[in-house]
């Protein structure tokens, strides 16, 4: 199976570049922020209890992640292995991550990080705000979200370095040249 992360801060292309990757390796795309989004469109319980955590732009507690990744991983329907894009964003989300894998005689097999500056991606979330009207994409919250990567997701760099799986792209260009980038690096690792 190829399983991948894609790494990086808000803003920095994750979205866009594992929709595609998906396509291309036929891979199961799992985001955990659409997964939200969707609840809260839908206004289930589960959505009712993430909606003011999400808008603050703080991170939902580990262990609902875990639930809705149970089942996430159980959609494989024949497809290659997964993409993970938004997640993990804890060191527990990374190791319970590996723990249902390998209970799947499984496991990550390429952590790819997109290279982004941090005023490069405040600008695009600003401006994603004007476009798709997301309420977590106002400026103080875009500054918290940033505050919380930093502190609770970059440390993760350094699990994945531990493992020998984490390898970095450029992430600033156009979207086809950073696809192109990501998808050779992840042929050479395969
Ligand atoms: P995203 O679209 O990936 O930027 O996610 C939007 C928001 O959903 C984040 O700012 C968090 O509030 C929440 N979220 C998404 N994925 C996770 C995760 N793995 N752990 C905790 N919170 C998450």
């Amino acid at each position: 199976m190829l399983n991948l992360i894609l790494f990086g801060p808000p803003g920095s292309g994750k979205g866009t570049q594992s929709l595609r990757l998906a396509e291309h390796f036929n891979l199961a795309h799992i985001s955990t922020g659409d997964i939200f989004r969707s609840e809260i469109k839908n206004e289930t319980p589960l959505g009712l209890k993430v909606k003011s955590i999400i808008e603050r732009g703080e991170l939902v507690p580990d262990e609902l992640l875990i639930e809705i990744l149970e089942n996430a991983l159980n959609k494989l329907q024949g497809k290659a292995g997964y993409i993970f894009d938004g997640f993990p964003r804890t060191r527990r989300q990374a190791e319970d991550l590996d723990k249902m894998l390998s209970h799947r005689n499984d496991s990550i097999s390429l952590v790819v990080a997109l290279d982004v500056d941090e005023d490069e991606v405040v600008k695009r979330l600003l401006n994603r705000a004007i476009l798709e009207g997301r309420k977590d994409d106002t400026e103080e919250v875009i500054l918290n979200r940033m505050s919380v990567y930093h502190k609770q997701t970059a440390p993760l760099i350094e699990f994945y370095q531990g493992q020998g799986k984490f390898v970095q792209v450029h992430g600033v260009g156009s979207i086809d040249d950073i696809f192109n980038s990501i998808r050779d690096t992840v042929m050479t690792q395969m």
